[in-house]
């Protein structure tokens, strides 16, 4: 069993920024981050809209800074997976996927959010065989060849920019015709030839045997059915709480697995804070989830100082 006044868990930017605050607050401070510590700026190419940098930074590299920023003031990153919480007061119990256990004084949730997929016909069975959910993984892997991307936000329309440098054809297909990605990349998805947009349109299966062949899209104004040939589907309609875990906790919850906390990132448990995306249904932005970890971060500290 290791102790630690604080377990963070998720090393994106809401465990990382969490982290700097606790440390500095002298917290002994450990972050269970996963088997890929970092979350989904990992997957992100340019970030144009972190605070702080002048030209656009990768999401690996922002990472990278944060996690050395980390470990320079002593915080220990793991691998763990937590995969089970337990306690009403502290000290919690934390229990990582290979069994080891963990005891905090403390506790931050910023486990994050994963890709929700379309839940169609073909879909399982083609993931990993066309089927993708981050352009920047995979996209390398269909170059010369042409590809669907499916969503409406800022993941789509980067990720169809991202995958027309290296494919033919991209075609976005979104299921209306306003758009939550923001009007500079909508215009940047616009001005790219070799970009097309199919709105008012779903996939309504995904066609092949061994690799993905076509998609069927459907105009929901319409009903209308068309084939559409294409090498590659990359799934961008949001993304899930990684919560799942949590469940048999007593940690609250909502429907969808947001957990609930009020706005100093409090969950319902004292001692337990929760920050990030899985918190967040709205706002789910690098920099807004830095802000929540901070807070997070600055409640955690104040909790242990007191229990301690
Ligand atoms: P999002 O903003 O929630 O957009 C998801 C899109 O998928 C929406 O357009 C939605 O359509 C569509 N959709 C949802 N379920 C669908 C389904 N079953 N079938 C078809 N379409 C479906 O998700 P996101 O693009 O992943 O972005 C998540 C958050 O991260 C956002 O806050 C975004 O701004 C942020 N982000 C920021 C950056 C950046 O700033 N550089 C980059 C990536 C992501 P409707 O619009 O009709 O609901």
């Amino acid at each position: 069993m290791t102790k630690t006044d604080l377990l963070i868990i998720g090393a994106g930017p809401a465990g990382c920024s969490a982290a700097v605050y606790a440390a500095r607050s002298g917290l002994q401070t450990i972050i269970a981050g996963g088997a890929m510590p970092g979350g989904q700026l990992l997957q992100t190419n340019d970030i144009e809209n972190y605070a702080g940098f002048i030209q656009p930074i990768s999401g690996y590299e922002l990472m990278d800074n944060m996690h050395k920023q980390c470990k320079r003031l002593g915080v220990e990153i793991t691998t763990d997976d937590i995969v089970k919480l337990e306690g009403e007061k502290p000290p919690f119990t934390l229990t990582a996927s290979g069994g080891k256990q963990y005891q905090a004084t403390a506790v931050v949730i910023a486990a994050g959010a994963r890709a929700r997929w379309l839940g169609v016909q073909g879909e399982e069975k083609l993931k990993g065989r066309g089927i993708s959910a981050c352009a920047t993984c995979d996209g390398f892997f269909f170059k010369g060849k042409e590809v669907v991307v499916v969503g409406g936000g800022n993941t789509a329309f980067e990720d169809a920019l991202f995958l027309a440098q290296i494919c033919p054809k991209v075609t976005l297909v979104h299921r209306r015709e306003g758009f939550r990605a923001d009007a500079v990349t909508v215009q940047k998805v616009k001005n790219t030839p070799n970009i097309s947009l199919m709105l008012n349109c779903v996939v309504d299966e995904v066609l092949g045997e061994e690799s993905v062949c076509a998609v069927v899209l459907r105009n929901v104004l319409t009903q209308e059915k068309t084939r559409l040939a294409c090498a590659g589907v990359f799934v961008a309609v949001g993304a899930v709480a990684q919560t799942a875990w949590l469940e048999g906790s007593s940690v609250e919850m909502d429907a969808s697995g947001l957990i609930k906390t009020d706005e100093k990132q409090r969950t319902n448990i004292d001692g337990i804070f929760a920050a990030g995306d899985c918190t967040e249904s709205e706002f789910r932005q690098a920099v807004v989830a830095a802000g929540s970890g901070a807070k997070a971060g600055i409640g955690a500290a104040a909790f242990v100082n007191l229990h301690r």
